[in-house]
């Protein structure tokens, strides 16, 4: 399996090479050159299977020779080892028709943890065998930095390195960032916005320079190996409503566009998925755009889902390139003229877009008010992020097709929203209960590149 890049002009990478890469030279992100598909009797054999077992024959086509089957299996075996359910990825049910996909079990109570953990015993055993030495940077709107430093932590051959807003995460999150004692753990509270994290982390990647010097590796929600590990889980919770025998609709609370864009995948790769419904909160680019067909970022306003607070869904550009027929010159010129203030997307590439996603948005006041009435009717208590997946999906579903809301995050990351909403303040979960009381290491940094990198250099003796 070889992997292109969305602006069409970066090498054509390996699996290992372009989990290793990230970001493509070209500033392009990875995909596979073609999508493998899964016939419906394979399909239905996934039920009754592990999880571990269902990762191993969705994510196995596009692994290519890196690894022996019997490595592969041990790789996905420790990934997921350290979730407190033995299900994964269990499915509830809210409502008639309505089921809830809790993605939260995972060691840092975010759905990330699902690709993180993967990618962190991916890296280690690439690593190990090549006998290099790597430096994770990545940014973060809380969720991502924590299930990295989670995963990476201790590990021989890698520095990971977390620019974070200041101010601007959860107590949970900026605690599971800042109490891990390892020295290859940095957690850098950055002055300013998770767009500023972000676009200060692909600056460093396009600094050839420095990233060579550093052995600047990227794990943000770019990576290719990151979308595959979450492509697993529709594939589970679909068979367990009787798929490939019957059609199943999601719902995606959506920032970066990772997660329902794994989404997208499964379906290309057999899945009968009717709708993937993309869920905002008042940071509404992604719902503005697949409406109108215009995307112009116009400032993050903080909501009290932090982690879908973001103007500049990079994984977006992925569902742009195969909207445009893959037509990555076509991109790289979208993404030109981003630089001065906004796009519009082809008449054709819209009609493709709004073909393969549904959208819709969340005010503040909604998100509260579904989080009191989840409470209230279902007895679960949401997380803010969880509660806009639940409130669209309500709005969205249609009878006859049973809709799947993800759950991204524990409702004890996010408590002051969930309070504030339900009256309810959600505990922590029993091995994570003395977080308030770990001594925490934070580097403040202004958001300059130049000083950022210094710090790298410094750290890491480059
Ligand atoms: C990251 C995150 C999201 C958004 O996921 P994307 O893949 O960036 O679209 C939603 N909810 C939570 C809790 C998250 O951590």
């Amino acid at each position: 399996m070889k992997y292109i890049s969305t602006r069409g002009t970066a090498p054509t990478l390996s699996f290992e090479e372009a989990m290793l890469t990230g970001l493509a030279r070209d500033g392009g992100l990875y995909l596979p050159e073609t999508i493998p598909t899964l016939s419906p009797d394979e399909i239905a054999a996934f039920e009754g299977l592990p999880y571990e077992e269902v990762a191993f024959r969705v994510m196995r086509p596009y692994v290519g020779d890196a690894f022996t089957d019997e490595e592969f299996r041990g790789i996905i075996a420790r990934a997921y080892d350290g979730f407190a359910v033995a299900s994964r990825a269990p499915l509830k049910q809210l409502a008639p028709g309505h089921f809830l996909l809790e993605l939260f079990h995972g060691p840092t109570l975010a759905f990330k943890d699902f690709a993180m953990q993967l990618i962190g015993q991916l890296f280690e055993f690439s690593l190990k065998r090549s006998g290099k030495r790597v430096c994770i940077v990545g940014a973060t709107s809380g969720d991502t930095g924590s299930a990295a430093i989670e995963a990476f932590r201790g590990l021989e051959a890698v520095d990971v390195f977390i620019l974070y807003p200041h101010g601007r995460v959860s107590e949970v999150q900026r605690r599971q960032m800042s109490t891990p004692s390892e020295d290859n753990v940095h957690a850098l509270a950055v002055d300013g916005h998770f767009d500023d994290c972000q676009a200060r982390v692909k600056d460093m990647f396009n600094d050839f320079e420095f990233r060579d010097a550093v052995g600047l590796a990227g794990v943000n929600s770019i990576n290719w190996a990151r979308v595959l590990a979450q492509v697993v889980y529709y594939f589970t919770s679909a068979v367990s409503l009787g798929a490939p025998h019957r059609k199943v609709s999601f719902t995606v609370p959506t920032g970066n566009f990772g997660d329902i864009f794994a989404g997208y995948i499964a379906k290309r790769m057999g899945l009968p998925i009717e709708r993937l419904v993309v869920a905002t909160n008042q940071n509404d680019i992604l719902h503005r755009c697949l409406e109108s067909g215009e995307y112009k970022p116009d400032g993050v306003i903080p909501s009290i889902s932090p982690s879908m607070d973001i103007q500049v869904s990079s994984n977006f550009e992925r569902a742009l390139f195969e909207a445009y027929g893959r037509d990555g010159a076509a991109v790289a010129q979208l993404m030109e003229e981003l630089k001065s203030g906004g796009f519009s997307v082809s008449q054709g590439a819209r009609e493709a877009l709004r073909e393969s996603y549904d959208s819709d948005r969340v005010s503040e006041d909604e998100t509260r008010a579904e989080i009191a009435r989840q409470q209230a009717e279902s007895a679960e208590l949401l997380c803010p992020h969880s509660a806009i997946g639940t409130a669209v999906a309500d709005r969205q579903r249609q009878t006859g097709t049973p809709m799947i809301t993800l759950a991204t995050a524990h409702p004890a990351k996010f408590p002051d929203a969930v309070e504030a909403a339900s009256g309810v303040r959600p505990p922590l979960p029993p091995h994570m209960s003395d977080l308030y009381e770990r001594p925490e290491r934070i580097t403040r940094v202004g958001n300059d590149l130049g000083a950022i990198e210094a710090l790298i250099r410094e750290r890491t003796g480059n």
